[in-house]
């Protein structure tokens, strides 16, 4: 393989669970309009050749990342905390070292459970398209699913 790829990257943890050396941590504050909720963003590093980016997020108790579909996808590893996710027409649990795969097209959510953040590790497509957010319909359609009425006003 010698040759075919000079660029090596290499990123050290640094400090707490969920930092990383040189890399740093974009935070969101809340805002009653916004569509998440207590975020916290670091992008780690271009990543399979440059076709994808890792990116970290972190959502505090209380918090949620935005309620969207779109039609790239995401591979998520869960690092830290516990939590819930929205995935489809159903709900998951959240622990260390879960692995999501959000499909295209695909309604998904996480909600932090407990007093500790979930963190979660994102591997996303470098070319990605806009996020749709529900509409009406669509959110009262979610809502009627088994459980997603009750996450969501979690
Ligand atoms: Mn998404």
């Amino acid at each position: 393989m010698h040759g075919m790829n000079t660029k090596a990257t290499h990123v050290r943890k640094a400090g707490p669970a969920g930092r990383w050396e040189g890399v740093e941590r974009l935070a969101y504050k809340r805002d009653g309009d916004a569509p998440f909720r207590d975020v916290t963003r670091q992008v780690l590093f271009d990543a399979v050749g440059g076709a994808s980016q890792w990116r970290y997020f972190e959502v505090a108790p209380g918090g949620h990342t935005t309620l969207e579909r779109h039609q790239h996808t995401h591979a998520v590893m869960v690092l830290r905390g516990r939590g819930r996710c929205l995935l489809g027409d159903r709900i998951y649990p959240l622990g260390p070292h879960d692995l999501v795969d959000v499909p295209a097209a695909t309604w998904h959510q996480f909600r932090p459970e407990g007093d500790e953040p979930l963190g979660f590790l994102c591997l996303v497509a470098q070319d990605r398209d806009r996020p749709e957010l529900p509409d009406p319909a669509a959110l009262a359609g979610l809502r009627a699913l088994p459980g997603v009425a009750a996450f969501l006003d979690s």
